[in-house]
């Protein structure tokens, strides 16, 4: 948007209904603003209330927050707790032994049901069979699975044992499952014989090989295999073991090691959509109370519920959203091993169906591919399915476009289902600016406020303050208990990049731009900080660009927008769409480029109008879904590309770009 031109609110908001306010943890707008003026009135009080309230303690916490050392803040230090205990055992204790905390779906269909006892016994077997091998409180253990009822087990063996787990996503290559070990300096690497996506089996143990193989993994003394297609696959004794012949012999009971608050739970690396991925190291008290409250504030959850996020535990999401908060909470939750579009693109509406899912959380990336097959293939429309059971829906991972939120509204939550657009950050831990379900109007395309405890607010390039209604950048002016703690080995990464003096060091810096409406407060993430355009000393938001030209809908599923330098205009805007469409060339595709220039003329304003157009079958992402924008830059300026494209998943598509019109 351009700073100069007078804000505008957003037309379209939807309230809660009577029902969803009423019968909601957090009841209205009011009940929302208290939680907000008792953490503004005294935020360390605030959130040690909750974290008595919501973590079961071994010993009692007596300090709050130490900022001594800041920015490495220190939460509820003295504190002694095991995050495996409060997942498990604790439910157990309240009596939910035999309630189905997993509901696990195989790519093939299958279904199995895994209670808390059942979840218990496997975690304490794991957890032994990690003793056995000598794997001691503060290692590190890399776990290279899919989405699997072990992959939740090994998580959680991890912490029972105050080892420090590295889920590295199943998708990614021996090169980067190496840098990732290597990083670590991992003693255990988990992994299984293959993994099983979308009718394919591709390897796990032989890119585990090869990534050891590559050298510089020398920490490594053994690979721990489990089995789940039964495939033939490399194996070295005596590095090697399968984890089924230990778990054999191993008691089912296991003394949780009690760890102080500040113990690390794990470390994961980002996405890399904007650099070389940052090993985030994570808390057990703090970030285990966010995402416990988060779970029950921002998804409303309620014993009854069935929760279902789509993430992959190699996300951060999926530790907070599927491995941690919801078993936290005492939920039952579905984990799916497979892909949206096998056996077609009906699947997770099938899956809603089946396991009657009241919760559902997923991407930007999905919905809009969905979208794209719901309109191409008629059977995989969601009409075809029962979706009465649905009564809140989350997005988290990118913006979502206001085209992308009202089809998600109206055909998968049959427009009564809240949508909470959850935005956060690896970094963060769990949400940080989203909407409660029953405390909030919600807006397309604005993740409305900040959580209650969470201090973010937008500032300009000095740190002051901007007028609502003008964009700047996005930061957090106080600590909070689920924030990284560090950058793995890297404590200098970790101040410049998150405390940059350019702030004086006081503010955490999110590195995204964000906008709050003139009116309501509301914000809207405008794209990462280095996507904000200067065209012609206009400033304008990527996101902006890209949201008008999906609302395109005839036309476009998908459109990325960045800058390049211009002689004339300082920058140039420079959008890459994937068209519904067959992928078009020469005077077809200078006609579709014209007609969009035209479209964004008249949504935006002429000053929008991309310079260059560029097509693709689809956009470079990262493994997680994620548009890789930093490779899209170096495209719009014609470079050949010298970065790091380890997390790239689409590779070839970077040709298809070549050519501009
Ligand atoms: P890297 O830090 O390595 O560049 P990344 O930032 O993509 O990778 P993540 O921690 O997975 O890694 O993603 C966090 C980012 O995702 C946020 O900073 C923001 O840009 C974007 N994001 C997440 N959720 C939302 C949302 N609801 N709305 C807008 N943007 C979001
Ligand atoms: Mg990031």
């Amino acid at each position: 948007m351009d700073l100069a031109t007078p804000p505008v609110t957003s037309p379209s908001a939807y309230s809660p209904s009577k029902e969803t306010v009423r019968n909601a943890h957090i009841s209205g707008r009011a009940a929302y603003d208290r939680l907000v003026a008792e953490a503004e009135a005294d935020h360390e009080a605030y959130w040690a209330r909750l974290a008595r309230e919501f973590i079961t303690w071994k010993t009692p916490f007596t300090k709050v927050l130490d900022e001594r050392n800041a920015p490495f803040f220190k939460w509820f230090e003295d504190g002694t707790l095991n995050a495996s205990y409060n997942c498990l055992d604790r439910n157990i204790e309240r009596g939910l032994g035999q309630k189905t905390a997993l509901i696990f779906e195989a790519d093939d269909g299958a279904v199995t049901h895994v209670t808390y006892e059942e979840l218990l016994e496997r975690v304490c077997r794991t957890a032994n069979a990690l003793r056995s091998l000598g794997v001691q409180k503060g290692d590190r253990v890399v776990i290279y699975m899919s989405m699997s009822v072990d992959g939740v087990v090994a998580m959680q063996a991890c912490a029972r044992i105050g080892a420090i787990h590295s889920v590295v996503f199943g998708g990614f290559s021996s090169q980067a499952l190496r840098d990732r070990i290597a990083d670590t300096g991992a003693v255990v690497v988990l992994t299984a014989d293959q993994q099983v996506r979308g009718g394919k089996h591709l390897p796990l143990k032989a890119v585990v090989d090869d990534a050891l193989a590559l050298g510089g993994c020398e920490s490594v003394r053994n690979v721990l295999v489990t089995r789940r297609t039964g495939g033939a696959v490399p194996f070295t004794a005596p590095r090697d073991l399968w984890m089924a012949d230990l778990l054999a012999v191993q008691p089912t009971t296991c003394e949780p090691e009690w760890v102080s608050a500040e113990h690390p739970l794990f470390l994961l690396y980002t996405s890399g959509s904007t650099g070389k991925p940052k090993g985030v190291q994570h808390s057990t008290g703090g970030y285990l109370l966010h995402a416990a409250l988060t779970c029950k504030w921002t998804f409303d959850l309620k014993p009854e519920d069935v929760f279902w996020c789509t993430a992959d535990i190699g996300w951060v999401t999926g530790h907070t959203y599927i491995a941690y908060g919801p078993l936290a909470l005492g939920a039952t939750e579905v984990v799916f091993e497979g892909v949206p579009t096998y056996p077609d693109a009906g699947r997770f509406w099938k899956m809603i169906q089946d396991h009657l899912v009241t919760v559902f959380y997923t991407a930007p990336t999905a919905i809009r591919s969905l979208i794209k097959a719901a309109e191409s293939t008629p059977t995989a429309h969601p009409r075809n399915y029962d979706l009465s059971s649905l009564r809140i829906l989350g997005s988290v991972g990118e913006p979502i476009n206001p085209a992308a939120w009202e089809w998600y509204h109206q055909h998968i939550g049959g427009g009564r289902c809240p949508i909470v657009d959850t935005f956060w950050q690896t970094e963060t831990g769990g949400h940080m600016i989203t909407p409660l379900p029953g405390a909030h109007d919600l807006v397309p395309g604005s993740c409305s406020l900040p959580f209650p405890g969470i201090a973010a607010d937008v500032v300009d390039e000095a740190g002051n303050p901007v007028p609502w209604g003008q964009g700047g950048i996005l930061v957090v002016k106080k600590p909070w208990p689920a924030m990284i703690r560090n950058v793995w080995g890297d404590p200098e990464r970790y101040k410049s990049s998150y405390y940059p003096q350019d702030f004086q060091g006081r503010y955490y810096l999110a590195g995204d731009g964000a906008i709050r409406d003139a009116v309501t407060g509301n914000f809207t993430i405008t794209g990462r900080i280095d996507d904000v355009l200067n065209v012609s000393g206009h400033r304008m938001g990527t996101m902006e660009i890209e949201s008008a030209l999906v609302s395109c809908t005839r036309l476009v599923a998908e459109a990325a927008v960045v800058g390049r330098p211009d002689d004339t205009t300082g920058e140039a805007i420079c959008a890459f769409v994937v068209l519904k469409g067959t992928l078009p060339a020469g005077p077809d595709a200078a006609a579709i480029a014209g007609e969009l220039r035209s479209w964004i003329a008249r949504e935006i304003g002429p000053i929008a109008k991309p310079k260059d157009i560029r097509f693709a079958e689809n956009l470079p992402k990262t493994r997680s879904g994620k548009i890789m924008r930093r490779l899209l830059r170096s495209v719009a300026k014609g470079e050949t590309s010298t970065q790091d494209t380890s997390t790239l998943e689409n590779p070839a598509i970077l040709e298809q770009l070549g050519q501009a019109y």
